[in-house]
């Protein structure tokens, strides 16, 4: 067994409980804070607060909603500070329990602001109409794959925030960039799967690393295809993971649920993980040749019946697929007839 060593023995006793988990210090200076995600399974994010000799500066900011920004606020004051300290903000990823607050921040402080320029550009462009055109590709996509058209007002890409008009992202972070936080040692790492431009932060001299959603304690991070993503996000996601292996016995403080100890069997279990997801793929497709998607998604198992998944994890599930298939037709496993839908069928053996 792969297994981990909890260390956020508070935040899992809360997380079992189903309440929320404790503003704490992780480190001398480094708190974390659990701002909640209303109508949410993940419940909360992390927000992290690495105190400086001027203020603070913070690892995400949480979504875009009242209670959301109440909590973030009562957080602050808890580690001694305020809105107004927050001097600077990395992003972990665009996704809206990060990015979300963001623009409710800048009314208040003008931090700056940085991020990965892979995310930082959906978000430049994430205008009403740029929202609009994202929906078509999206539904665009949901043809090929062969699944049933979305309600296009349920769309989640309509839970974005973007920068003001006239504001940009400050810092485009690169893959180990250091963040030249006075006190602190911290380097960005980029670990595109999750999103295409993701970040995790490690500093050595704390011993931790955050790890945003690309490594979590519990649940495997979607990584789907969309019009946010890079063309192959699992493979992407497959490199990301083998490089976090190398990080070393780092402390990882994750975006959701809790804290733990043991980052190389982490990554050992998700490797095996998408692997069998791949065999079980495979397989499926073997059985029904020239399927689509989303005939190869319904025939897959999932945590419940697929029947009984809401429509948007349906969706979810059918473009999480959709990444593995593009796995297999690069590694050669699996062929397309093209159209729409695309079809799959098992590669045939090669000629020797
Ligand atoms: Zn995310
Ligand atoms: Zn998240």
């Amino acid at each position: 067994m792969h297994t981990i060593e909890v260390t956020g023995h508070r935040q899992r006793e809360a997380w079992t409980a189903k309440e929320f988990p404790p503003v704490e210090e992780v480190r001398p200076g480094l708190w974390s804070i659990p701002v909640p995600i209303p109508d949410n399974p993940l419940r909360y994010i992390l927000v992290y607060v690495f105190v400086l000799p001027d203020g603070v500066a913070l690892i995400d900011t949480g979504w875009n909603a009242e209670s959301s920004w109440d909590a973030l606020v009562a957080g602050l004051h808890v580690t001694g500070h305020d809105i107004a300290d927050v001097k600077h903000v990395s992003i972990t990823h665009l996704h809206p329990d990060h990015f979300g607050l963001v623009p409710r921040l800048l009314e208040h402080v003008d931090p700056v602001i940085a991020m990965h320029r892979n995310d930082a550009l959906h978000l430049r462009y994430c205008s009403p109409t740029e929202i609009d055109r994202q929906i078509e590709v999206d539904a665009a996509e949901l043809a090929y794959l062969g699944a049933p058209p979305d309600d296009p007002a349920e769309s989640g890409i309509r839970w974005f925030t973007r920068m003001p008009d006239g504001r940009d992202v400050d810092v485009e972070l690169e893959h180990d960039q250091p963040l030249n936080l006075p006190g602190w040692n911290l380097r960005a790492l980029w670990t595109p799967g999750h999103t295409a431009g993701h970040l995790c932060f490690a500093d050595d001299d704390a011993g931790v690393v955050l790890t945003g959603d690309h490594l979590l304690p519990r649940i495997s991070p979607n990584v789907s295809t969309n019009g946010f993503q890079a063309a192959d996000p699992l493979a992407d996601y497959l490199v990301s993971l083998a490089h976090t292996e190398k990080l070393g016995d780092l402390e990882a403080l994750p975006s959701h649920e809790y804290r733990f100890r043991g980052l190389s069997n982490r990554v050992t279990h998700l490797l095996e993980h998408h692997e069998d997801r791949l065999t079980e793929i495979t397989e499926a497709i073997r059985i029904h040749p020239e399927s689509t998607p989303w005939e190869i998604t319904r025939s897959v198992t999932w945590s419940r019946p697929f029947s009984d998944l809401p429509k948007n994890l349906a969706y979810m599930a059918l473009r999480e697929t959709n990444a593995h298939l593009i796995v297999l037709e690069s590694r050669g496993a699996i062929v397309a007839a093209e159209g729409t839908p695309v079809r799959w069928s098992v590669a045939p053996p090669p000629i020797s």
